[in-house]
């Protein structure tokens, strides 16, 4: 049976990259009908904080990557991991190592001196005759000869000869345990059968098989991602989107649903399909078709995908995650009847918009307080139009009898075909009168759902 597990370091927030590996991950899990587990990695405890284990679990949640069991957190286990260790020792495949400091720093010194990789080779590996009450740590015993083989699903068969390797440190001298000891001894308790992480981690992955094979454990099959690049090429970094996903939900205002559905492809492709559902994505999700290459990350692409969810989405469902923004930017909270507004204006607004963000944006002229304030370039526009031409739409809107679609677009090409303008012409210092903007919804959505008294009153104050 398959296990998977998702195994962030809680220093900072969800970021893009890890959500990419939890949703692998997860997708590999459910596709096999398997269990997909979560392990925080606290050990780091100056590093660790609540705030930053929240946001994980918060951005996890938000993801819907749903984890089965109990979240393990790995410091709570040191006392397991020593225990592991001294069982190394106790067969010989790990031995007390009372290198100080300063001996160490000799050896690199001297490795620097050579330019030779420095790599510790302990005299302690073959000596017996140090007092186990003196501070020592306790090493792997690790293959000086031939060589290791991993047959990673992603990056292939990659191999490492054994000399290049060190007898890195299983205890340190307080006692406590190592991060790559850590790691496979939880990965084996959990039974993790399939290791799902970044390609940063293949070096460290020669090391835990080692410590898997002095154990006598079993082996997990090994898939190592290319890490996610900025559009660029360059390692990502914050400017190119190597953000908390928090960033990703808040700032800028995407639905999870397109955040997931992008970063699946962010590695991952299943013939040219673009826009794949969540039940296709489990159906389909295989390590076969991981990219070996680092994949860029492409704003415009997220941009397109979530404006795609966004008009896929349920009205209901985004005038609440859009009413929280629109209420920033008129300064006053939005009440229930605001919140129908924004539902009913729905249709009008998201067809353009590629976040939640722009919907806010379109949206902020229902609920601007009259006298409205115009930006600039709506001033110019009202400068521009024609004497009269708003006052004498406003007296034909006047006398419409029912506020619909039908008779408002009859009055306004009425008067369209008066003036002799075309009806683009007529519309924009239309829109700038009602919204104080350049760009909004079509003119006639805009009359609709300011209503009859807002629209008239915006047309008569906006008149010089
Ligand atoms: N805690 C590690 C990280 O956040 C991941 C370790 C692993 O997946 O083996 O980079």
């Amino acid at each position: 049976d398959v296990v998977t597990r998702f195994a962030p370091s809680p220093t900072g927030f969800l970021h893009i990259g890890g959500a990419r590996t939890a949703l692998f991950n997860w997708l590999f899990a459910r596709h096999h009908g398997g269990k997909f587990l979560l392990r925080i990695e606290d050990t780091d405890r100056a590093r660790s904080t609540e705030p930053a284990i929240e946001a994980i679990l918060d951005g996890m949640r938000w993801l819907d990557l749903d984890w089965d069991g109990e979240t393990v957190f790995q410091f709570a286990r040191a006392d397991r991991h020593a225990a592991v260790a001294h069982e190394l020792l106790a067969k010989g495949a790990a031995y007390r190592c009372y290198l100080t400091q300063d001996e160490l720093a000799a050896m690199r010194a001297e490795a620097q001196e050579k330019r030779m990789p420095f790599r510790v080779r302990s005299p302690w590996r073959d000596r017996d005759d140090g007092d186990p009450a003196a501070p020592h740590v306790l090493r792997l015993r690790a293959p000086q000869d031939g060589a290791v083989t991993i047959t990673d699903r992603v990056q292939g068969d990659v191999t490492v000869q054994n000399a290049e390797l060190d007898d890195f440190i299983l205890l340190r001298s307080d006692g406590t345990p190592t991060y790559m000891l850590s790691v496979v001894v939880d990965d084996n308790d959990m039974g993790v059968t399939h290791v799902i992480r970044g390609d940063d981690h293949l070096n460290n992955a020669f090391r835990q098989l080692a410590l898997i094979r002095a154990m006598e454990w079993r082996e997990p099959v090994y898939a190592h991602v290319p890490l996610i690049h900025g559009a660029d090429g360059a390692k990502l970094s914050k400017r190119h989107g190597a953000l908390g996903v928090d960033a990703y939900r808040d700032d800028m205002g995407y639905l999870p649903e397109a955040v997931n559905n992008y970063l699946l492809r962010l590695g991952w492709g299943h013939g040219d399909a673009e826009i794949i559902s969540r039940e296709q994505a489990v159906e389909w999700f295989d390590l076969d078709h991981v990219g070996r290459s680092p994949s860029r990350f492409d704003f415009k692409k997220l941009e397109n995908l979530n404006g795609h969810y966004l008009r896929e989405a349920d009205n209901d469902r985004l005038a609440d995650l859009v009413a929280p923004r629109v209420a920033k930017r008129v300064d006053r909270p939005l009440d229930g009847a605001d919140r129908d507004l924004l539902a009913r204006a729905m249709d009008a607004l998201k067809p353009r918009a590629r976040t939640l963000d722009e919907i806010a944006e379109g949206a902020v002229f229902l609920f601007l307080p009259d006298p409205l304030t115009m930006d600039e370039k709506a001033v110019e526009v009202l400068k521009a139009a024609p004497q009269g031409l708003l006052s004498a739409t406003a007296k034909r809107l006047r006398e419409i009898d029912d506020w619909t679609t039908e008779e408002l677009e009859a009055a306004v090409r009425a008067e369209a075909e008066a003036a002799e303008l075309g009806l683009g012409k007529l519309a924009q210092p239309l829109r700038a009168a009602l919204t104080g903007r350049t760009v909004s919804p079509g003119i006639f959505d805009v009359l609709l759902l300011l209503g009859r008294d807002t629209s008239l009153a915006r047309l008569d104050a906006a008149q010089h």
